[in-house]
């Protein structure tokens, strides 16, 4: 999904930065916008300040898979089905959670940061999360 594709779908979108936005949570009334969007070099993160919406709520709120959020490179190929197993969770789906806490964790700085913006902590959890993005697309490769 495009960032113009999500951002049409949502309510109260305002632009507050270079690749971020406000807007209502779908999953709830919601009159100040608590939704934080931003476009991380085509990946979607989504953190709700007000409740915690898990972003998977938020997507299917608005009609979209979470994998939506993802540019369709990192996206699985549907056509090539990876035989299951009978229980338990795949190694990618832990990896997914993980990269959806720190998506949640680098909303959640950039916030607080806003008057520090050249914070080398922030430099650092950016590379923790793509280090772990990385580690999950490795995940669903190989795994
Ligand atoms: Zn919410």
């Amino acid at each position: 999904m495009t960032i113009e594709s999500l951002l049409g779908s949502l309510q109260k979108v305002k632009r507050t930065g270079p690749g971020k936005w406000m807007a209502s949570c779908p999953c709830h009334e919601d009159r100040t916008p608590s939704l934080a969007i931003k476009d991380d070099n085509g990946t979607i993160l989504l953190h709700c300040f007000s409740q915690g919406c898990a972003p998977a709520d938020i997507c299917a709120a608005i009609g979209h898979e979470i994998s939506d959020l993802f540019p369709p490179s990192d996206n699985y190929d549907a056509s090539q089905p990876k035989p299951r197993k009978q229980t338990g969770f795949e190694p990618d789906q832990v990896l997914f959670a993980v990269v959806m806490e720190i998506v949640a964790a680098q909303l959640i700085v950039d916030e607080v940061l806003k008057t520090m913006p050249d914070s080398e902590l922030k430099t650092r959890l950016d590379l923790a999360s793509k280090r772990i993005h990385g580690a999950w697309i490795y995940a669903k490769k190989y795994g």
